[in-house]
C-alpha cells in the first residue's frame, strides 16, 4: 500500500487556507508518536511557506486538484 493510500485512509483531512498565498491545500494530520516527537513544519505545496509548526502532529499537504 502507497503512503498516499496509508494516509487518505487513516488521517484527519482538512482544508487549510494558506495566510501568504491564499490558496486552499488539502492537509492531512495525525499525532506523532508520544517518545519519538519532532518538530513538523506545515508547509503551503503552493509557495513553500510555512502555515506554522507543531510539536504533536505531523502534516501532510497536497494541492487541490
Ligand atoms: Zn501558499
Amino acid at each position: 500500500m502507497s503512503i498516499i493510500n496509508r494516509i487518505q485512509s487513516s488521517w484527519n483531512r482538512t482544508n487549510v487556507k494558506c495566510v501568504h498565498c491564499g490558496k486552499v491545500y488539502i492537509q492531512y494530520i495525525e499525532e506523532q508518536i508520544p517518545g519519538c516527537r519532532d518538530k513538523e513544519y506545515d508547509i503551503c505545496p503552493y509557495c513553500n511557506k510555512e502555515n506554522g509548526s507543531s510539536m504533536e502532529l505531523d502534516f501532510f499537504n497536497s494541492k487541490v486538484e
